[in-house]
């Protein structure tokens, strides 16, 4: 067994045995509210935001993005399972600012092992072969932190498939203090009506 799976199944062992009345929860948030936001490592939502097992949905994807999949997620969350406000949450040094579509597509058609970042930029350092198949998907990357979390707000608030009531507010996760800042214009474009 992996040393990494080891040490998941070990801390299971111990979260599992004191779950407790956690197996009584019900499956819709109880605290009616989403989080879409990044997977980045450094990002913690359940201790950012105050979230226990049962409080809330949390949609993670690489730069917490409003993409089709994010959406689809918002949806069920709450159409399904009622939830009644959202939040759009990127942060700052995120890694989708490290890249473009361009780079991604090219880094990928000469390798597939691990990248590294160095100062003039992604260089491969693996051998090939790579697929060109990389540059056929768009990777959502990010160029303004502020600019991503307003565009998705707007992209989620103009879904046909997102009712009016439903406010989505845009905040940017400062990964040096852990604060949550405020993106003024996403939180307006985001207001419900
Ligand atoms: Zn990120």
């Amino acid at each position: 067994m992996s040393k990494i799976v080891e040490e998941v199944l070990n801390a299971n062992g111990q979260y599992a045995a004191s779950f407790g009345d956690k197996a009584n929860l019900p499956m819709p948030p109880g605290r009616g509210f989403a989080i879409l936001t990044c997977m980045d490592a450094r990002l913690d939502p359940a201790k950012y935001a105050g979230l226990a097992e049962g409080d809330a949905h949390v949609i993670r994807n690489a730069g917490g993005r409003a993409s089709d999949d994010a959406i689809r997620s918002l949806v069920i969350s709450y159409k399904l399972l009622g939830t009644r406000e959202w939040f759009v949450i990127h942060h700052t040094d995120c890694g989708m600012e490290t890249f473009t579509n361009e780079i991604m597509g090219d880094l990928l058609s000469s390798s597939l092992k691990t990248a590294q970042l160095s100062e003039s930029g992604w260089q491969d350092v693996g051998t090939g072969p790579g697929s060109p198949d990389g540059k056929y998907i768009n990777w959502l990357t990010i160029k303004d932190q502020a600019q991503s979390v307003l565009e998705d707000v707007v992209r989620i608030k103009s879904h046909p498939l997102v009712p009016a009531e439903i406010p989505v507010y845009g905040y940017i996760f400062d990964v040096k203090s852990g604060k949550l800042i405020e993106v003024p214009e996403a939180t307006e474009a985001g207001k419900t009506g």
